[in-house]
């Protein structure tokens, strides 16, 4: 089983950080992203981030609701000739000054973005989880090659601090081989009309919008693929879940024999956090997954996890940007994006037949 490339790109991270950050003092332009639905990611997080990196500007909006598109234009100095809709969006191939897809649409609506974005000519970047299903992230990774252009996934986790030194402790063996990791995320979701609860929009519930940072961590510190899952769920509002999973835990396995026992819902709050056990010694964090805040420990008094916070978004769009003007790949690519739908899948499959499942390659 092929070593995660996770892990071996940390370096290669780095080196485009540098890169970039010589190409913008060499007075490079900054990359134009054109931002795809308004929802409330895009406007608490993503347009506020934007404007704190050193290498990405919003350039464009597309949205469907024109009420939104007179805020955002005031508010971010957008011209009238950088407004889509979800209609006019395949003209933005003519705009020279958008150079970046950033997909923040629910996530059934990502592959349709996703390929029109390739089509258009630009570099796309997608929003978690990349789609609802395994098929559709391998028909988008097919777009984005045809299309010569870079795919990157919203896993803004692998941009923050603590997260990188917990890859570094298990990669670099600080507390000895890795044995046993246990992970959690979830909320307890609140308005039952939402897209979130809706299958055709979601593809899934919490497993699809949080479980997959708690897979997300435990492959990354794993630094492998799990070969096999078993999952149960538990329902006890299947009116309110009537359509998505509400609580679900699962154990994965990984070909070095490291376990993870992992959990997600929307039913209640409290579960941010993953724990690596290791032969001598443990480390985590506590939360884990939320935008600030996040603190990490391990068994060992004076090892610290400790860093200043960073905004998760502006680290990773730069990041993007920067792995663009060098040239270079960037991780998380679209194969990572589909590695976790082929979990996701096995875990619902598991549940379905009630049994351990295979997880599917690549
Ligand atoms: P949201 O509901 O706040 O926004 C969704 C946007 O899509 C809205 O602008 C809405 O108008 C638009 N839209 C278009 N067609 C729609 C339809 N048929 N139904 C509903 N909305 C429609 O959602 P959000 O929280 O901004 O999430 C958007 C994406 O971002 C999702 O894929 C989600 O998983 C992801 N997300 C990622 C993070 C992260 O930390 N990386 C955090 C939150 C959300």
């Amino acid at each position: 089983m092929q070593r995660r490339p996770f892990l071996a790109t940390l370096g290669a991270t780095a080196a485009a950080l540098s890169t970039g950050a010589r190409a913008q003092e060499a007075g490079s332009k900054k990359l134009g992203w054109a931002l795809v639905g308004l929802g409330s990611l895009s406007k608490n997080q993503i347009a506020p981030a934007l404007q704190k990196t050193k290498n990405c500007k919003l350039a464009a909006i597309v949205t469907g609701t024109p009420a939104k598109a007179d805020e955002w234009k005031a508010k971010y100095g957008i011209p009238d000739t950088h407004v889509y809709n979800y209609e006019t969006f395949d003209k933005i191939a003519e705009n020279p000054d958008v150079d970046v897809i950033y997909v923040v649409l629910p996530n059934s609506m990502h592959e349709e973005f996703v390929v029109r974005g390739a089509k258009a000519g630009k570099h796309v970047f997608c929003e978690k989880p990349m789609a609802s299903s395994a098929d559709e992230c391998r028909r988008m990774i097919a777009a984005m090659k045809q299309a010569g252009k870079t795919l990157g996934v919203g896993y803004r986790c692998q941009f923050e601090p603590h997260h990188r030194e917990c890859m570094r402790l298990a990669r670099e063996k600080v507390f000895g081989d890795l044995k046993f990791i246990d992970a959690g995320f979830g909320f307890q979701i609140g308005d039952p009309t939402q897209w979130r609860l809706r299958k055709k929009l979601a593809g899934g519930g919490a497993m699809m919008d949080v479980g997959i940072y708690a897979i997300q961590a435990c492959r990354y510190l794993a630094g492998e693929e799990p070969v096999e899952v078993v999952a149960q769920e538990t329902k006890t509002d299947p009116v309110k879940f009537a359509e998505v999973d509400e609580t679900i835990s699962w154990s994965m396995k990984f070909p070095s024999g490291v376990l993870a026992s992992v959990m997600t819902t929307y039913a209640f709050n409290g579960a941010n956090y993953f724990t690596a056990t290791c032969q001598k010694g443990r480390f985590g964090m506590d939360p884990a997954y939320s935008y600030d805040g996040l603190k990490g420990w391990t068994s060992k008094p004076e090892l610290k996890i400790e860093f200043p916070a960073v905004d998760h978004f502006a680290t990773e769009m730069d990041a993007f940007a920067e792995a663009v003007m060098a040239g270079k790949p960037f991780i998380p690519s679209g194969e990572e994006g589909l590695r976790d739908l082929l979990v996701i899948e096995a875990i619902y499959q598991s549940i379905r037949e009630g049994k351990a499942v295979k997880v599917g390659t690549v």
